[in-house]
C-alpha cells in the first residue's frame, strides 16, 4: 500500500520510553515506578462534584474554550504568582496539558524554528519537537550544579533561528526549581532576543525547597509567556484529562485557531472547579507524602556505592546517577527489570544529558519504595 499521510509522521521514531513501557507491560510481578501517575485517589469532593454534575445534566457540548467559571478560577489561582490573566480572553481549557502543549507548539512555531530547552527535559515534548522539525539547542542541567542551568551556556544556546525557550519548573525529571536569578536571566534573554517562553508549571504545587515563581509575572513577560497548567498531578487527576493554557490574548488567539477542538467534557470541568475551590488539604497531604518518599529513597540510594542522588527541590521524581554501576542507562534499566523486577526509566529518554541517570517516579508508598532501594542495592553489588 502507498504511504499515506504526512511524511513527518513516518519519520518519528517510537521514543525509548514507549518501547520500554511496552516491554514492562508484558511482564508480570513488576514494580513500576515509570509513569508520573500519582498513586493517590482523586480527592472525594472532586469525585462527588463530577457525579453531581452528571446527575445535573452537564453532559452536553461544553463552552468552546472552557466554562468561564473555571477559567476565572484558574486566572485567580495563577494570580498568586503575580499574574493578571483575563479569564475571557487569556485562559483556555484543554483535555490535559498534553494537547495544550501540542497546540501551543504548532500555533507558535514553524517547521525548522530554533528552540532552547533545558536538558534533561520531559520526554513528552520530544515527538512534537520531531514533528515540527525544530532545531534544538539544549542547555544542560548537570548533577554537579544540582541540575541548575549555567546562564553562560544558555546565552550561547540562543541562535538566530531561536524563537522559543522552554522552561519547566519544577522540572521533570530533575526536580529543579528555577530561582529568581535564573528566571530573571531567562527573562532578560527572551526580551533582548524577542523570544517566546513556554512555561510548563504543572508541578507548581510540589516544591520542597525554594518557592514556585512564574516567569510570566516578570516585567515585559506577559506578552511573551505561555503558561501550561494541569490538574493531573496537583489533584491526582491524571485520568480525568484536564489542563489549561494561560497567555496574552494576542498569543492565545493564535493558539485558539489550531483546529483540534480538544475541550474537556462538561462534568470534568465542573469537577475541576470543585478542585480549585478546595479544600486544599489533600494537596498538602500529597506534597508531604512525596517529600517523605523523596527523603527516604534518596538517602537509601546515596548509601549504595556507585549511585549518587541529588535531593530534588520539586516535582516527584528522583534522578540518580547510576554511571558508577553502568554508563548505559537503557542497559541498567533492562538489567534491573529482568533481575530485580523493578521498572524505572533510562535517563537517556530525557535527552543526552540524562545518560548515566535513571528516573524514579515516587508513586508508591515508602513500604514499597523499600523494595526499590533493595533492588538497586542488590543490582549494584552484582554489577559494580
Ligand atoms: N508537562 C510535564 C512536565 C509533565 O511531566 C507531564 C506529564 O507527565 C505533562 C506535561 C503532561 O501532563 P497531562 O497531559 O496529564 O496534563
Amino acid at each position: 500500500m502507498r504511504r499515506f499521510g504526512d511524511p513527518r509522521l513516518w519519520e518519528i521514531e517510537t521514543p525509548v520510553y514507549r518501547r520500554f513501557l511496552a516491554k514492562v507491560r508484558k511482564m508480570e510481578g513488576v514494580m513500576s515506578l515509570l509513569a508520573g501517575d500519582p498513586d493517590f485517589e482523586t480527592p472525594k469532593h472532586i469525585r462527588e462534584a463530577a457525579i453531581k454534575a452528571i446527575e445535573e445534566g452537564w453532559t452536553h457540548y461544553p463552552a468552546w474554550d472552557g466554562y468561564i467559571d473555571l477559567r476565572t478560577a484558574l486566572a485567580e489561582y495563577h494570580s498568586q504568582y503575580g499574574t493578571d490573566w483575563d479569564p475571557e480572553s487569556e485562559v483556555r481549557l484543554f483535555s490535559g496539558s498534553t494537547p495544550a502543549l501540542f497546540t501551543c507548539f504548532v500555533a507558535l512555531l514553524q517547521r525548522g524554528d530554533g528552540i532552547v530547552v533545558f536538558e534533561p527535559y520531559y520526554m513528552g515534548y520530544s515527538p512534537v519537537f520531531s514533528y515540527l522539525d525544530l532545531k534544538l539547542s539544549p542547555v544542560s542541567l548537570k548533577e554537579e550544579r544540582r541540575f541548575h542551568p549555567d546562564i553562560e551556556e544558555l546565552k550561547e544556546a540562543i541562535k538566530p533561528e531561536t524563537k522559543m525557550i522552554v522552561v519547566c519548573s519544577p522540572n521533570n525529571p530533575t526536580g529543579t526549581v528555577y530561582n529568581e536569578e535564573e528566571l530573571k536571566a531567562i527573562r532578560d534573554l527572551a526580551v533582548d532576543h524577542d523570544l517566546l517562553v513556554l512555561s510548563d508549571e504543572i508541578y507548581d504545587q510540589f516544591v520542597y525547597e525554594g518557592k514556585h515563581l512564574s516567569i510570566a509575572a516578570m516585567p515585559d513577560m506577559r506578552e511573551r509567556t505561555v503558561v501550561i497548567l494541569s490538574f493531573s498531578k496537583t489533584f491526582a487527576m491524571t485520568g480525568w484529562r484536564l489542563g489549561a493554557v494561560l497567555a496574552d490574548k494576542e498569543v492565545l488567539s493564535l493558539i485558539k485557531k489550531v483546529p483540534i477542538g480538544g475541550r474537556p467534557a462538561a462534568f470534568i470541568q465542573k469537577a475541576g472547579l470543585a478542585a480549585l475551590k478546595g479544600p486544599w488539604e489533600p494537596v498538602e497531604r500529597f506534597r508531604e507524602e512525596y517529600r517523605k518518599r523523596r527523603d527516604f529513597l534518596a538517602e537509601k540510594l546515596n548509601e549504595i556505592e556507585g549511585v549518587s542522588c541529588v535531593l530534588p527541590e520539586g516535582a516527584f521524581y528522583l534522578f540518580p546517577n547510576i554511571s558508577g554501576i553502568c554508563e548505559d542507562s537503557v542497559k541498567f534499566c533492562e538489567g534491573l527489570l529482568e533481575e530485580e523486577k523493578v521498572a524505572v526509566y533510562p535517563g537517556i529518554a530525557y535527552g543526552k544529558t540524562g545518560e548515566g541517570h535513571v528516573r524514579i517516579a515516587l508513586v508508591k508508598p515508602i513500604e514499597e519504595l523499600k523494595r526499590c532501594a533493595e533492588a538497586f542495592k542488590n543490582y549494584a553489588e552484582r554489577h559494580r
